[in-house]
């Protein structure tokens, strides 16, 4: 048979933190020509612990890029016009391996992980000099949420992990330096390096100087020698190599050339490289992120300040203000895998279409803590506002509810920082597949809320940057590249006032759950 011709081709590992996942699209278009997707498990083997399995996480790779290629194979579609592999990673997920054996030292401690509650009070109590002292210097408040305490965990907790780094075979890595080592060759001469985005997400990372900050590593004890080399997020970190599986082998030789964690992916991917653009995406969790160009913006409201992307050794970096929220689509996960109330994600929208309200119940899904705009560890989740009315049908509207309050929250907070209210709110991610949940949010944010057509908005922004780097230039990051997207608006339809009530009541809910461990 005949193979159809086509511009060149760029491919997209999204590793998240619900599943994986690998794409290719065509650069000339955008538009988006086979994927596939594995779910991962998560493990939770104590209360507040959040862990999975590095090796699940790379075979789940492996066999997302071997079927995809089988599935360009029967449209006829040569493999060999992939010209470039982007990656982008669940962020701050932790992973520490051996350097020879390639093996991992520890399951991977998830972002969503809560074990360092009392690591990070002891810590502050050593804050030196003023509080700002970490937040100065990388944006972030010093929270579980980060990498540099679940590696001090790590460091303190296991053996084979210490014994590794004393014998300097230890390597530590985010998820991003993970993949791309091992996709380089592991135990082969893979490559140990990770991006400016990524790096950023650990608290190890100066935003200012784009280096490993030195009294950072000191204060929270961890050896430099482990840490990945920091590059932007698009240039050639290096080739594919696997000798894994056949399938996947075929991508032998294709360079590696986008990196990007998966929030700052999705603002790439989004095309939002002006000063005020931004962007919220519905995965695990939500986030928020809004471009303050050349400059770092610190927050007054619990946003934080994070470089949003680099794209090429000699560019400028950007940074962004992000508001962060813990539990979005993990809450529908959790409706399903913990009540069972639901058999597929998907049926959460049947159930809250049918009552259409939540007849005054409340949901505050604060099962990490809160993140933005509260920071607060000792949140617990909780159902309030319950009557004999109440079914499962009202908590799963309240459930979608819940995703939407948070997001007003942090666009409360974001407006206040940046001065200027968004009109709009671009959307993407796993959950804006759920109509309900798009009107609700046009609703309660009353501002019109857009979705592309196309929502792998994360993966997209890894292949641009892939395909932007030099030495593989297929494209250009000019709006043209994307004229397979097109765009769905929810205009916001219930009255402001009615929306407020609404609001001022979700706060009341925030406030029960707040400083629930003590
Ligand atoms: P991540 O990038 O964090 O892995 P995704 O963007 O893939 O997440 O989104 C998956 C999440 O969205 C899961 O937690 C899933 O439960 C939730 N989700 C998927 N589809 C729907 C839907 N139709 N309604 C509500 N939640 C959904």
């Amino acid at each position: 048979t005949k193979k159809a011709v086509l511009g060149p081709l760029v491919g997209a590992v999204d590793q998240g933190t619900s599943s994986t996942r690998f794409l290719v699209f065509n650069s000339k278009t955008a538009e988006l020509l086979s994927h596939h997707q594995v779910e991962i498990k998560q493990e939770f083997p104590r209360e507040g612990w959040v862990e999975q399995d590095p090796k699940e996480i790379l075979n789940s790779v492996y066999e997302c890029v071997e079927k995809t290629c089988e599935k360009l194979g029967q449209l006829n579609i040569d493999i060999s016009n992939i010209k470039a592999i982007g990656v982008s990673n669940q962020r701050e997920t932790t992973v520490v391996w051996d350097k020879l054996t390639g093996e991992p030292l520890y399951n991977a401690v998830v972002w969503l992980d809560l074990r360092t509650q009392s690591t990070v009070e002891i810590l502050s109590k050593r804050i030196p000099g003023n509080n700002n002292f970490v937040k100065s210097k990388t944006g972030l408040p010093l929270s579980t949420y980060f990498s540099a305490v679940k590696l001090r965990w790590i460091l303190d907790n296991v053996k084979k992990v210490q014994k590794a780094v004393k014998e300097n075979r230890a390597l530590f890595g985010t998820i991003d330096s993970w993949l791309i080592w091992s996709l380089t060759g592991g135990v082969n001469g893979g490559v140990h390096c990770t991006d400016v985005t990524n790096a950023s997400r650990t608290m190890l990372f100066n935003i200012h100087s784009l280096e490993w900050d030195k009294e950072l590593c000191e204060f929270f004890g961890i050896p430099m020698q482990i840490l990945p080399n920091v590059r932007s997020s698009s240039e050639i970190y290096g080739l594919m190599k696997i000798s894994h599986s056949l399938k996947a082998g075929a991508l032998e030789g294709v360079p590696i050339s986008g990196c990007l964690g998966d929030q700052s992916a999705a603002l790439v991917g989004q095309m939002c490289f002006q000063d005020g653009q931004a962007k919220n995406t519905y995965g695990t969790g939500c986030f928020l992120l809004c471009n303050t160009g050349r400059k770092c913006v610190f927050s007054e409201h619990g946003l934080l300040t994070t470089v949003a992307y680099k794209l090429g050794r000699d560019k400028p970096v950007f940074y962004a203000l992000e508001g962060s929220v813990a539990i979005a689509g993990a809450v529908t996960r959790w409706l399903r895998d913990n009540l069972g109330i639901i058999k597929t994600s998907e049926e959460i929208e049947k159930l809250a279409k049918e009552v259409g309200t939540s007849y005054g119940c409340y949901f505050v899904p604060a099962f990490s803590g809160l993140y933005a705009p509260y920071w607060d560890p000792s949140a617990r989740g909780i159902i309030c506002g319950l009557t004999q009315f109440t079914n499962k049908c009202h908590i799963a509207f309240a459930a979608l509810e819940a995703v939407c309050f948070q997001t007003r929250e942090i666009l409360d907070a974001m407006n206040r920082d940046c001065g200027i209210p968004l009109s709009h709110l671009q959307v993407d991610g796993g959950m804006t597949s759920n109509k309900i949940l798009m009107q609700l949010q046009a609703d309660i944010l009353y501002i019109p809320v857009v979705k592309p057509s196309m929502p792998e908005t994360t993966a997209l922004g890894a292949a641009m940057a892939a395909g932007a780097a030099e030495g593989v230039g297929v494209w250009s990051l000019e709006p043209e590249d994307l004229s397979a997207v097109t765009m769905e608006r929810f205009e916001p339809q219930i009255n402001a006032e009615e929306s407020e009530i609404r609001y001022s009541t979700w706060k009341k809910a925030v406030m029960k759950s707040m400083g629930w461990v003590t």
